[in-house]
C-alpha cells in the first residue's frame, strides 16, 4: 500500500507558519499583507474557489478585499480596475479569478497585472523569468506539486519524471520545476503514443489532465511518487482525480488523494506568494528572511 501524501495537513502547517509571520510583522507595527481578489460574473465554481482563497487569507491574517464585478463589465473597465490595484501601494497581490466571460480578453487582463503583484505567476514576464531561471512568482499549483513531492523525502535529482498534461498553468511549469531539480522530464499529452509505456518509466508521475481515473494502476511504476492534480466532477457528483486512486494506491510508493492533495496546497502557495510580495514591498529588516 502507498503512503498517502496529506496535502491538507501540509497546507495547514504552511498556513500556520505564514500566520505566525504575519502576526510578527503586524506586532512590529507594519500593515497587514493584502491580496486583492477580482471576480467577474456569477460562475458558481469560480465563486467557490474564491471563497476558499479568501477564507485562507482570513486565516493567515492577509487582507483580501473581494472585488465583485458584473458579467457585463467591459474589457476597458476591467483593465482600469487592474491598473488601479497596480498603483495602490497597500496591495501586494492581485488575483483575477479565471475563467473570465467570453467577451473579455483574458490575456490582456493577465498581462496588465503588475509583475511585482502577479502572485498567480501568469503574467508572461513571470513565465519568462521562470523559464530563464530568474526570480519570479512560481505559479501556485506547480509550486504546491513540488512541495508535495519534496514532503515525501524522495530525492528528485536524477529521477525520471513524467508529467501528463502540457497546459500553461500546470503541466509546463511543473515540468520546468522538476527540470530545475535535476529530474529527467518527459511531458506527455493527448497525442502521446502508448501513454502507459511512458508513464511506467516514471519514478515521479504528475497527472494534470482533467480526465477522471485515466491513470490506472498498470500505468504506474511500483514505488513511484504519484501526484494527482486533476479535479473532476463525476456523473454522480463526486470529486475525482485523474488517477484511479484505489488501484494506484496498491502500486505507488506515495500518492496524493483527491480531494485533500494538490487543491489545498494551491491555496497555501497563493498565501506564500502574497507574503513574499509583501516582504519585498515592505523591505523591513528581518521580513525578507521570514519569507
Ligand atoms: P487543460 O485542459 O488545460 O490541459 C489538459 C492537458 O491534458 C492537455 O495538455 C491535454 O493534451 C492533456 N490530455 C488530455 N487528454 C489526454 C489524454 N487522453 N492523454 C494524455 N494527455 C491528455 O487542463 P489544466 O492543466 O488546466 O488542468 C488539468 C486538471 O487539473 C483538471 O482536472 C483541472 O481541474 C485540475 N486543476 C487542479 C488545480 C488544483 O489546484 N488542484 C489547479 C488547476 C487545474 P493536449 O495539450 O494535447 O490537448
Amino acid at each position: 500500500m502507498s503512503k498517502i501524501i496529506d496535502g491538507k495537513a501540509l497546507s495547514m502547517s504552511i498556513k500556520e507558519d505564514i500566520k505566525d509571520k504575519v502576526s510578527a510583522a503586524v506586532s512590529a507595527g507594519l500593515r497587514r499583507p493584502c491580496l486583492a481578489v477580482l471576480i467577474v460574473g456569477d460562475n458558481p465554481a469560480s465563486r467557490s474557489y474564491v471563497k476558499g482563497k479568501v477564507s485562507a487569507a482570513e486565516f493567515v491574517g492577509i487582507d483580501s478585499p473581494l472585488i465583485e464585478l458584473p458579467e457585463s463589465i467591459s474589457n476597458e473597465e476591467l483593465l482600469a480596475e487592474v491598473r488601479r490595484l497596480n498603483e495602490d501601494p497597500s496591495v501586494d497581490g492581485i488575483l483575477v479569478q479565471l475563467p473570465l466571460p467570453g467577451h473579455i480578453d483574458a490575456d490582456a487582463v493577465l498581462d496588465a497585472i503588475a509583475v511585482s503583484k502577479d502572485v498567480d505567476g501568469f503574467n508572461p514576464a513571470n513565465v519568462a523569468a521562470l523559464w530563464l531561471g530568474r526570480p519570479c512568482f512560481v505559479p501556485c499549483t506547480p509550486r504546491g506539486v513540488i512541495s508535495l513531492i519534496e514532503s515525501t523525502g524522495v530525492e528528485i535529482s536524477g529521477k525520471t519524471a513524467v508529467v501528463v498534461g502540457r497546459s500553461n498553468i500546470v503541466g509546463k511549469p511543473v515540468a520546468k520545476l522538476l527540470l530545475d531539480r535535476n529530474a529527467t522530464v518527459t511531458i506527455a499529452h493527448s497525442r502521446t503514443k502508448d501513454l502507459a509505456s511512458v508513464t511506467r518509466q516514471a519514478d515521479i508521475l504528475v497527472a494534470a489532465v482533467g480526465c477522471p481515473g485515466m491513470i490506472s494502476a498498470d500505468m504506474i511504476k511500483p514505488g513511484a511518487v504519484v501526484i494527482d492534480v486533476g479535479i473532476n466532477r463525476t456523473a454522480d457528483g463526486r470529486l475525482a482525480g485523474d488517477v484511479d486512486y484505489e488501484g494506484a494506491s496498491e502500486v505507488a510508493g506515495y500518492i496524493t488523494p483527491v480531494p485533500g492533495g494538490v487543491g489545498p496546497m494551491t491555496i497555501a502557495m497563493l498565501m506564500e506568494n502574497t507574503f513574499e510580495s509583501y516582504s519585498h514591498s515592505m523591505v523591513a529588516p528581518g521580513l525578507e528572511e521570514m519569507s
